[in-house]
């Protein structure tokens, strides 16, 4: 029997193990301390199954940690396509052999994302910790290219580090034949508090960035640019880069990447250290609806009470407030300068 509940937008955390040790990286559960457990493929199905009996999903997005570590993820791939979901796959590129984007193509994955970071392999290896990970990313790239076409996003995350040769990097995509780039601005969580010294972004060379991303985003009309991180209004008003899509954060359950890992814990997204519940102790629906969880994600931060940009703006990513503050209702750590 098909479920009654739909979510649009699902991340399925497949593990938390990853071949990178990027600085910027997000995931709560690093901070460079400990091992992280291998994969474990038989539970991550069984969850799938679980997850996807509870709710019928629109797009199911496999992410970790490094998806690509789990041998099975072609067969996780299947079940979800044969459920009905549109999968997504979200890769460091490492792994992506020309015979894992061909399943890929033939099961029917829509679209494959992969971070670049720079120009200067240098740059992104620095970034990434993993000398050779820029030649790796290059060549995944240009792979998935030839087989999904504009299916193909690249992910460039901006910090600090990175920002002066953004011009150069968006150039290197653009040669690449991606059509689709994903401009996030470092957003701060897990390793990334570890090193936000060096990679947070101060409000001149972030308004530099995406002066930058405009620039060149009005020169290719083939291209398109979304800014998928959001940052609060009163850092940055987006109306000067108008070829640039700007997203805003919200709790609504339905607009929001509601996220789940392999072992059941449903999260508010996938920035956000905060567990909600687990599918395997009441159905994701019951969760997402709980009246207690509604009411954690309806406070609203101190500073932003009198805030006539609330309503599109929503204090910023909340989820960084989480990792940072350990509470939703204080606005960004963007403005708070950490
Ligand atoms: S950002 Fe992605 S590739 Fe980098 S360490 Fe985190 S999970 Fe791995
Ligand atoms: S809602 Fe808060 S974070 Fe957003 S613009 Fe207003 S004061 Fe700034
Ligand atoms: S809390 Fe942050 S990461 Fe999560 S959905 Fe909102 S903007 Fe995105």
């Amino acid at each position: 029997m098909k479920p009654s509940l739909h979510i649009d937008n699902i991340v399925y955390e497949l593990t938390e193990a990853c071949n990178q040790c990027c600085r910027f990286c997000y995931n709560y559960w690093r901070d460079g301390s400990t091992p992280l457990p291998p994969p474990v493929p038989r539970l991550v199905r069984k969850t799938l199954r679980k997850l996807l009996s509870q709710a019928s999903v629109g797009t199911v997005s496999f992410s970790g940690g490094e998806p690509m570590l789990l041998r099975n993820i072609h067969d996780l791939a299947m079940l979800a396509r044969f459920r009905g979901a549109h999968v997504n796959v979200l890769t460091n590129g490492g792994l992506l052999t020309e015979d894992a984007v061909g399943n890929f193509k033939n099961i029917g994955v829509g679209a494959v994302q992969i971070p670049l970071l720079s120009a200067d392999p240098a740059v992104h290896d620095y970034l990434t910790q993993v000398e050779g990970s820029w030649e790796k990313a290059v060549a995944a790239t240009r792979r998935a290219v030839a087989a999904f076409g504009k299916g193909v996003f690249t992910v460039l995350v901006i910090t600090k580090v990175n920002a002066p040769g953004i011009a150069e990097t968006l150039r290197l995509i653009g040669d690449l034949g991606v059509k689709g780039v994903m401009v996030n601005r470092f957003n701060i969580g897990g390793m990334g508090i570890l090193h936000s010294r060096e990679l947070l972004l101060d409000r001149e060379t972030l308004h530099g960035a995406f002066a930058a991303v405009e620039a060149f985003a009005a020169s290719r009309p083939d291209m398109r640019f979304v800014s998928g991180v959001c940052t609060p209004l009163c850092v940055m008003d987006p109306s000067p880069y108008p070829h640039i899509q700007f997203t805003y954060c919200t709790t609504d359950f339905s607009r929001r990447p509601v996220t789940v890992n392999y072992k059941g814990d449903v999260r508010f997204c996938n920035h956000s250290p905060y567990i909600l519940g687990n599918i395997y102790d009441r159905p994701v629906g019951e969760i997402l609806t709980d009246p207690d969880i509604l009411a954690r994600y309806a406070e609203i931060p101190e500073r932003c009470r009198d805030c006539n940009l609330l309503k599109r703006c929503n204090g910023g990513c909340r989820a960084a407030s989480e990792q940072v503050y350990g509470t939703f209702a204080e606005a960004d750590p963007m403005l708070g300068g950490v």
